[in-house]
């Protein structure tokens, strides 16, 4: 059976917003609020097996944000039973809720998992006090190592934990204790993510929470990158390592590799392959007034012509481990591929792998758009 993954988009945040983010998400929902939303996502789940239909298995189900862990358990299980009615859920798929380390009681964490979620991922950013200060977050060192016990307590043997880096005043030693202290809390996934700040964040333009330049982003990134090499942990995405191909995130591995995603809840982004993407509207009232109608009506949807699925293909190959065939490289350069990957390799940048993929270094991933642009600047040649 062919399968899929879900995307739930939770849109909302305790109290207020933390001044880096730019997702969509709404503070301070009311529950009368949080019900509305829980119809309406019902109504857009039954309403997407046109497009999905039960003949495909759910592979995997990922709740993002917004902060997934302001929904109570009862909710989870809600959204999980109402899935679980329209496709066959396939035996191991995995089921992902993002949780905010405060939220993460012993009571919450036994109940999430008794709600069918197999594996957290957990929304630490940093061990040091005074970073978790400055980027607002509403929570403590102590509380990302307890939420860390009381998510193995519960029974989860897949824990996935965010670090940022290159944020203000960060130092690469604060970053490399945080990493050694994931390690040393056991979990198996590490996604960690370089601090930059949208035109829309909340603190865009504020001195004090500006990042920490590039010269510290590109030092902290490779500090640890080796750290966890040296821990034998693998670094399959740009952005993500884990500790053996099974830890890998299998949701997001989709994503990159194009497989179906089905989108649900505000702003979220839907793929049937080979190259129609279809979103929802980044506004909950919006959302709501649509009640779950079809997307495709509303213009928000794009069908991509053969370059731009390649480009993507290429795009999201790159991001990696597995990179991409230099033959759709050479799609883009033409009589300048050998010479263009060439240059790549001796830059340190990017290799042909033993598979014959072209795979990107830590160091290429650093300059990921640079590298990128090198690659597919040029126009396809006709014919
Ligand atoms: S970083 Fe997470 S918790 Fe903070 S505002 Fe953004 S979505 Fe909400």
């Amino acid at each position: 059976m062919t399968s899929f993954g879900i995307y739930i988009h939770v849109p909302f945040c305790r109290d207020r917003k933390c001044p880096y983010c730019d997702f969509y998400s709404v503070a301070s929902p009311g529950p009368g609020l949080v019900e509305r939303y829980l119809d309406v996502l019902e109504a857009e789940l039954a309403r997407s097996v046109e497009r999905y239909p039960e003949n495909l298995g759910v592979g995997s189900i990922y709740f993002g944000g917004g902060t997934p862990s302001l929904l109570e358990p009862e909710q989870v299980w809600r959204v999980y039973c109402r899935i679980k009615s329209l496709w066959q859920i396939l035996p191991g798929a995995e089921v992902t809720l993002e949780c905010n380390p405060e939220d993460l009681l012993l009571r919450r964490a036994a109940g999430y998992f008794s709600a069918g979620v197999n594996r957290l991922s957990l929304g630490c950013q940093s061990f040091d006090e005074r970073q978790l200060e400055l980027l607002g977050r509403s929570h403590s060192a102590a509380d990302c190592r307890a939420a860390v016990g009381n998510a193995c307590e519960a029974g989860f043997g897949r824990l996935s934990l965010d670090l940022i880096f290159g944020g203000p005043q960060s130092t690469e030693g604060a970053l490399l204790e945080a990493v050694g202290t994931a390690l040393d809390l056991g979990v198996s996934h590490l996604s960690l993510y370089g601090y930059h700040l949208e035109r829309t964040a909340p603190a865009y333009g504020r001195a004090e929470l500006a990042p920490a330049g590039e010269e510290l982003y590109r030092s902290q990134y490779l500090a640890a990158c080796r750290k966890l090499e040296d821990s034998g942990w693998r670094h399959y995405e740009i952005s993500n390592w884990a500790a053996s191909p099974d830890e890998y995130c299998r949701h997001n591995l989709a994503y990159w590799l194009r497989r179906p995603c089905l989108g649900c809840g505000p702003a979220a982004h839907s793929f049937l392959p080979p190259d129609l993407r279809f979103w929802n509207p980044e506004d909950l009232e919006e959302y709501l007034k649509g009640g779950g109608g079809d997307k495709l009506s509303d213009g928000r949807s794009e069908r991509l012509d053969s370059e731009q699925v390649l480009c993507e293909e290429i795009m999201l190959g790159l991001r990696l481990e597995s990179g991409v065939e230099p033959a759709a490289i050479g799609a883009f350069l033409g009589g300048e591929l050998e010479t263009t990957l060439q240059a790549l390799r001796e830059e340190g940048l990017g290799a042909v792998s033993g598979a014959g993929r072209f795979v990107l270094s830590e160091r290429g991933w650093l300059i990921y758009d640079e590298v990128l642009g090198r690659l597919t600047r040029k126009e396809r040649p006709s014919g």
